[in-house]
């Protein structure tokens, strides 16, 4: 494969790694995890790579991706972690073992569905635990619980919650506390089992680590900690953990002395805002060809000792502060979450997997 730029480099090694430790981490406290692949668009490789080292079950919030990696051969219960809306009931009870819901109008319509294709569709119930995102409202809980085990097309498979996605609202011993007496409440009210109390994101590793029982809670969604090493909210990575399995590489363009201040009269920049600079002199000034389009490029971390300035569409504008680069060199990037995706996303960004075989 001839290797152009921008490009997205996967280890696909480092992914396996994060893995088996991340299962050994959260194991040892009686939780099972389901593999989040919405970061990378339902790439099918990770997929893979989540299955070989440990993972039975996998998350998305997108059908197109979930159906992406069962067309690739991905054989393995695929939930959908966004709601889906209504109208979308066949696609979801087609390719999805289990959704997140939380509106009776959409559950009724895959139950309907459901009864059509001869099966019953697993539904996850999420609650509003404070983070203000999706969620039945926890006094609200019983009455929906009760209407979803009367639909003949459904089998309630649990009940979830999402944090710090919206909000920013941080899991801790409270609203995990709330999670898990919920759950308990509603086995005991309704006489049932419920196979999943299902928690998420990443940032659950800032209550895991400050717990010693996970009470009613037993299964984790994670998709950051295993690709990107999970930095919690105070920024810091899971101990043990690679957090450069993902390398964004773009080319330097242009490389030249300018001053730092532009000159004319300055207007609107091309994305509706008056740019501000600062006078830092003249200095090498670096055009690498990457923009807004493929990346967010404040989650981009060069490796190299350069500074980013901004970005416009397809340009990246950067200092080249000590490094020495050439028009043709390769600048090399760690990558957050955001920019992850983006660059997932971008068919402007060639995807390039490395270390298949050892993953
Ligand atoms: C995205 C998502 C997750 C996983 O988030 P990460 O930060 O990648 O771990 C878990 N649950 C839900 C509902 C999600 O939408």
């Amino acid at each position: 494969m001839i290797m152009g730029t921008p490009r997205l480099e996967i280890d696909l090694a480092k992914i396996g790694h994060n893995v088996r430790e991340v299962i050994k981490l959260y194991g040892a406290k009686g939780l099972t995890m389901t593999g989040v692949t919405k970061g990378v668009c339902g790439d099918p490789l990770v997929a893979e790579v989540y299955l070989k080292n440990g993972i039975s079950v996998l998350g998305d919030s997108r059908i197109a991706n979930i159906r992406k990696m069962r067309e690739a051969g991905i054989r393995a219960p695929f939930i959908l972690l966004r709601l889906p809306a209504p109208g979308e009931a066949e696609d979801v009870v087609r390719d999805c073992s289990i959704s997140f819901n939380s509106e009776m109008k959409v559950i009724r319509e895959l139950s309907a569905a459901a009864l059509r294709h001869g099966a019953r569709h697993g539904v996850i119930l999420m609650v509003e635990l404070g983070d203000l995102r999706e969620g039945i409202m926890p006094g609200d809980l019983g009455e929906t619980v009760k209407e979803v085990l009367s639909l003949p097309g459904i089998r309630l498979a649990g009940i979830g919650g999402n944090l710090a996605c919206f909000g920013g609202v941080k899991p801790d011993a409270k609203n995990m506390g709330e999670l898990s007496s919920l759950a308990l409440d509603m086995e005991k009210r309704f006489h049932i089992d419920l196979e999943y109390v299902s928690a998420g994101c990443s940032t659950v590793y800032s209550w895991l680590k400050s717990v010693d029982r996970v009470n009613r809670v037993n299964n984790v969604r994670l998709g950051d900690s295993f690709l990107l090493g999970g930095r919690d909210l105070e920024e810091k990575g899971i101990p043990g953990l690679h957090y450069d399995a993902f390398t964004l590489v773009a080319e330097v363009i242009e490389s030249k002395i300018k001053p730092s201040i532009p000159w004319g009269e300055i207007g609107l920049d091309a994305f509706g805002s008056i740019p501000k600079f600062e006078d830092r002199g003249t200095g090498r000034r670096l055009i690498l060809n990457i923009g807004r389009q493929d990346v967010f490029y404040t989650q981009l971390y060069p490796r190299v000792d350069i500074e980013i300035l901004g970005a416009s569409s397809d340009h990246l504008i950067a200092v080249a502060n000590t490094a020495q680069l050439q028009v043709g060199d390769e600048v090399k990037f760690d990558v957050d979450y955001g920019a992850m995706l983006a660059a997932m996303t971008s068919p402007y960004v060639q995807k390039v997997h490395l270390n298949r075989d050892s993953a």
